[in-house]
């Protein structure tokens, strides 16, 4: 059985696969059109929402199987919850929560959010995945999950593993960064990897 993630990203497609076996996924890229709806939500829910509500207006039915959609990003306390939604396009305090459609590389994004930290001792931050499965227009599970954690200190982010924030991201409790984790490390506590084990859950009738 089928499922569209409403997604461009080939990093999120792989984790997807790992965290929905049995299930063929695949990006709306795999058939024929690429998928960047511009993200006018104000919450992540809605943005998931949209996505999913987006992608399978585009398949008009046609293709079978279901939509999956996820919205997510990093949440620093001391910043008053930013970059939030705007996570993918963040471009430092003066960039932060336009609606710009330019997405920074990764670690230029990594380097402002430090710097705008600075050495505030609050280091506190959490991951945010909302996620979205829908069978029709109007019928969908929505959910939303958590990972807790740090923000390294400007310099100290390392390792070499998954995406976006993940160097940056400290996880007291293990003494390591998310980018230090294996990938069936990272599924099994991350943001992303709960919300799917809760709708894999709902696919599976339990
Ligand atoms: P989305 O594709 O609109 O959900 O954008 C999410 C953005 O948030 C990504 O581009 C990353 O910058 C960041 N993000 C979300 N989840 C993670 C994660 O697991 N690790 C690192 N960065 C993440």
């Amino acid at each position: 059985m089928k499922i569209w993630f409403a997604s461009g990203n080939l990093h999120k497609k792989q984790e997807a696969a790992a965290l929905f076996p049995g299930w063929d996924i695949k990006l709306p890229g795999e058939a024929g059109f690429p998928f960047d709806p511009e993200e006018t939500g104000s919450t992540f829910l809605e943005n998931a929402l949209l996505k999913a509500r987006t992608l399978y207006r585009q398949l008009a039915g046609g293709l079978g199987g279901l939509v999956l959609a996820d919205d997510s990003g990093i949440c620093v306390d001391a910043l008053g919850g930013r970059p939030g939604i705007y996570s993918a396009r963040y471009a430092g305090r003066d960039g932060a929560g336009r609606p710009g459609r330019k997405k920074p590389e990764a670690s230029e994004r990594n380097a402002l959010l430090l710097e705008e930290l600075g050495d505030n001792p609050n280091r506190k931050a959490r991951f945010v995945c909302a996620m979205v499965l829908l069978w029709d227009e109007n019928r969908f599970l929505a959910v939303q999950e958590t990972l807790e954690g740090e923000l390294v200190r400007p310099g100290e982010g390392r390792g070499a593993g998954g995406f976006g924030y993940d160097p940056i991201f400290y996880l007291p409790n293990r003494g390591i960064t998310v980018a230090e984790l294996s990938e069936a490390e990272k599924n099994r506590i991350s943001h992303r990897g709960k919300a799917a084990r809760l709708i894999a859950g709902r696919l599976e009738g339990r």
